[in-house]
């Protein structure tokens, strides 16, 4: 497969990742029993896996997705992301994050950092995929679909300049 200058073959299939993500929906669906979880996507990439979430949870629970925009710190370790689209009223709520991939965990840091700001009762992390010897930040992500090497991946939400977000199944950057 190929996305304008590269080429990518599949890494995760479309079944993995549905088994996975049901998989996920029901460990929240569990151990959110009772607690009415608000779910903050963070578009665009996590959109699919939300979608795909979401609609396995068999608990009540509101969703509001957020942007964020990120751009260089002057510091060499910043990412400096801005929050766009959160719903302030947080307090009392159990909020779990989701992303489509944690690479260094800077934007999931930063992110983390401006939604405690509102002082929710609970924040877990839940992100697709997660790429341990990338991390940066100690983040504990309490929902993972998979853990994975340092390869440059695309489809299920994730982009290769913009494309690829549609595909059914994750590929990797073939060579
Ligand atoms: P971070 O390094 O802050 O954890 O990740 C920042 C963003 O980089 C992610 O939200 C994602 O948009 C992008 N990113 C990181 N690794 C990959 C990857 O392998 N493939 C794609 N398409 N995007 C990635
Ligand atoms: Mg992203």
């Amino acid at each position: 497969m190929v996305i304008k200058d590269k080429s990518f073959e599949v890494f995760i299939n479309e079944k993995q990742i549905n088994s996975r993500v049901k998989e996920i929906a029901q460990q929240i669906s569990a151990e959110y029993k009772g607690k009415d979880p608000l779910i903050i996507p963070i578009l665009n990439g996590a959109f699919l896996f939300a979608a795909d979430l979401i609609k396995e949870l068999t608990i009540p629970c509101q969703v509001s997705f957020v942007k964020v925009s990120s751009y260089a710190g002057m510091e060499s370790t910043g990412v400096v992301t801005k929050l766009f689209g959160l719903e302030t009223d947080l307090k009392s709520r159990h909020v779990i994050i989701l992303d489509d991939i944690i690479d260094t965990g800077l934007t999931m840091y930063s992110i983390l950092q401006q939604v405690k700001v509102f002082k929710p009762e609970s924040i877990e992390m839940a992100s697709f995929l997660l790429k341990p010897e990338a991390l940066q930040k100690e983040l504990e992500v309490k929902y993972v679909g998979f853990t994975i090497p340092n390869d440059f991946v695309v489809g299920y939400g994730l982009d290769y300049e913009g494309y690829g977000r549609n595909m059914k199944d994750i590929y990797k950057l073939k060579g």
